[in-house]
């Protein structure tokens, strides 16, 4: 595995093909108070890319063009979150998305245990290290437990979405699951409207 430290932008030789892990690290998880400080990528192939954003200008074009490309799917656990950071800080909508939360709820439904440490614990079998969750993702420069920790969080995303997709399959969710995934950019967008803990759908 090699973690690759990037400022302000991933570097445009940087191809990471057609089906890409990420994840992002901000002040806190409050959407109007946190900034997004790091976003982490991975093409599947055992690397991470972890860009540090400049916080004063949000400057990263080659970044965004990728978040914004209908062309590549992006992976990620309770996308809602971070489309919605994405969305506020980069300015765009992050699409199409492969959500592992969603799909481990629509798939799972023998467990109620759907953090992604669970989930990859039982279906890919690696035990992952959460000590530095709750680090200072603004710091100057990222330590090297900070880039290690921010890179596991993308490195099994792709065998979990494969491993997701044949048991929504085997239930017959695959359709429900990306319908879900599809109402993401409107679930964020009522997030960040005020209607963060809201079920819209929801009688009273
Ligand atoms: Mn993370």
């Amino acid at each position: 595995m090699t973690v690759h430290y990037h400022r302000g932008d991933l570097p445009s030789d940087v191809n990471l093909g057609a089906l890409v892990a990420i994840d992002t690290e901000t002040l806190g998880l409050s959407l109007t108070r946190d900034k997004l400080c790091v976003v982490q990528l991975s093409s599947g192939d055992g690397d991470a890319h972890i860009v540090q954003l400049d916080r004063s200008s949000y400057d990263c074009p080659n970044l965004k063009t990728l978040l914004a490309d209908p062309g590549t799917e992006k992976i990620l656990h309770f996308a809602r979150f971070d489309v919605a950071m994405i969305k506020t800080y980069l300015g765009v909508t992050l699409a199409p998305v492969f959500c592992t939360k969603i799909a481990s709820k629509l798939s799972r439904t023998y467990t109620d245990r759907h953090g992604l440490k669970d989930v990859t614990r039982e279906l890919v079998g690696a035990d992952m290290n959460k000590q530095q969750q709750s680090s200072d993702w603004g710091a100057d420069t990222l330590s090297q437990a900070q880039l290690d920790y921010a890179a596991s969080d993308v490195l099994h995303l792709h065998e979990l979405r494969a491993k997701l997709t044949s048991m929504l399959e085997r239930e017959g969710r695959m359709e429900m699951a990306k319908a879900c995934f599809d109402f993401l950019p409107t679930r964020a967008d009522l997030d960040l409207a005020g209607w963060p803990e809201t079920d819209i759908f929801a009688h009273s």
